[in-house]
């Protein structure tokens, strides 16, 4: 009997464990993967999710995996460069791990905290008590069979979620995506900046990751996404080359390491995040298009605010149905401007203008969701 049990240990799953074994509570968490592995995802961490690195005292030791802390972005709009002023404060920046090395450092930080881990197991549905979740049920990497009981199941499973498809968590203000993509990793790129870059031919972001390579995502509609397949080496390289001379230059003084990871477009979604016995977080209750790469700033924000509401209700500070829709209302709020910005960018039907003024909305959004990131801490 655990106080919560937690499916899916990635950014959201490990971070939300952590933060509540801290808080006093036995936790279990589940993933269906070994670790570390990888998933499909770019890595920017935004400064809003540094700030919490480090407030977990995490930052160091991501930043000890030799990948760069990166103060400035650029944006190429039309071949146009904007460097935007860099935050105000030294200390904040970006930085772009890989998740084979993220989520197994936040994973072992968790059970550091006094978290249990069972890797390789599938949660295959939630056991119920008069309407109230009260577990987990699935199978071990071999086929045994493996349950759990918890005064609390968060699913923590992706935009895929079992946990909300199985409690029918009620799904609002769905948008449309109509973006997808290829990225790849390569040595030999030269830059130390995060760049984004629009134009007609699609979308381009530029990470440096760990040990000296850079993640290069090439995007474009979904429409065209079936050509694209034919030719992914040709398609990637076109879309970067068409952004600018300076890119298309570093596209050819760069060496390709490892096959491409594709993506396409899943809707944005905000689900109800809490009822009887259960709680979403990450992208299984809020999620939106990875095109302006904050899912992962997102996913910290929420752990943060899941656990503070679920140790206040358990521990019986408050009634847990109120901290639960306190969690859900501060979500929302923070979310919104980011997440509508962001799937007006999704919706990408070939004008970078339109592109271009969502950007200009995010960037807004985003300043301020740091800044209450900083202040919730
Ligand atoms: C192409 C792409 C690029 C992106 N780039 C960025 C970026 O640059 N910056 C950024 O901030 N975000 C980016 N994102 C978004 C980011 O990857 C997500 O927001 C983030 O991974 C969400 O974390 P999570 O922990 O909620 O879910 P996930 O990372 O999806 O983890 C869910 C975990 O749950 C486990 N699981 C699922 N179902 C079960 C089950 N039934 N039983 C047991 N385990 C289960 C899975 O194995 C998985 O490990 C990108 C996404 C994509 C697709």
């Amino acid at each position: 009997m655990y106080d919560a049990i937690v499916v899916g240990a990635r950014c959201a799953g490990s971070s939300t464990a952590r933060l509540l074994a801290q808080r006093g509570l036995r936790v279990l968490i589940v993933d269906r993967a070994t670790f570390p592995s990888d998933t499909v995802s770019t890595h920017c961490i935004t400064p809003g999710g540094v700030i919490q690195l480090r407030r977990w005292g995490l930052l160091d030791r991501v930043l000890a995996t030799n990948v760069p802390f990166v103060k400035d972005f650029m944006v190429t709009m039309n071949g146009m460069e904007f460097a935007p002023p860099g935050p105000p404060d030294e200390t904040l920046g970006s930085t772009s791990p890989r998740r084979t090395v993220l989520d197994k450092l936040l994973l072992d930080a968790a059970v550091e905290c006094g978290c249990e881990s069972w890797e390789g197991v599938t949660v295959k549905e939630l056991t119920c008590k008069d309407g109230t979740v009260v577990g987990i049920a699935g199978h071990g990497e071999s086929g045994e069979a493996v349950d759990a009981r918890a005064d609390m199941v968060i699913g923590a499973d992706g935009v895929h979620s079992l946990v909300a498809r199985a409690v029918g968590a009620e799904e609002y203000d769905k948008r449309e995506s109509r973006g997808a993509g290829f990225y790849a990793y390569f040595s030999g790129w030269p830059t130390t900046l995060v760049e984004l870059a629009f134009n007609d031919q699609g979308g381009v972001g530029i990470f440096p990751t760990n040990d000296g390579q850079v993640c290069v995502f090439a995007g474009r509609s979904v429409d065209e996404f079936p050509d694209y397949k034919r030719d992914v080496e040709g398609t990637h390289r076109a879309i970067v080359e068409s952004m600018s001379p300076r890119l298309a230059q570093s596209m050819r003084a760069g060496a390709r390491e490892g096959r491409f990871h594709g993506w396409t477009a899943v809707p944005g979604v905000f689900r109800r995040p809490f009822g009887p016995g259960w709680a979403l977080v990450g992208d299984a209750g809020y999620y939106k298009d990875p095109v302006t790469g904050h899912g992962i700033t997102d996913a910290f924000r929420d752990a943060e605010l899941l656990a503070n509401a679920v140790a206040a209700g358990l521990g019986g500070a408050e009634p847990l149905d109120e901290a639960l829709l306190g969690y859900q209302r501060r979500r929302d709020d923070m979310s919104r401007d980011v997440y509508h910005a962001t799937q007006d960018i999704a919706a990408f039907d070939g004008d970078p203008d339109v592109a271009g003024q969502a950007f200009a909305r995010f960037g807004l959004a985003v300043a301020q969701e740091t800044m209450e990131i900083a202040a919730f801490g």
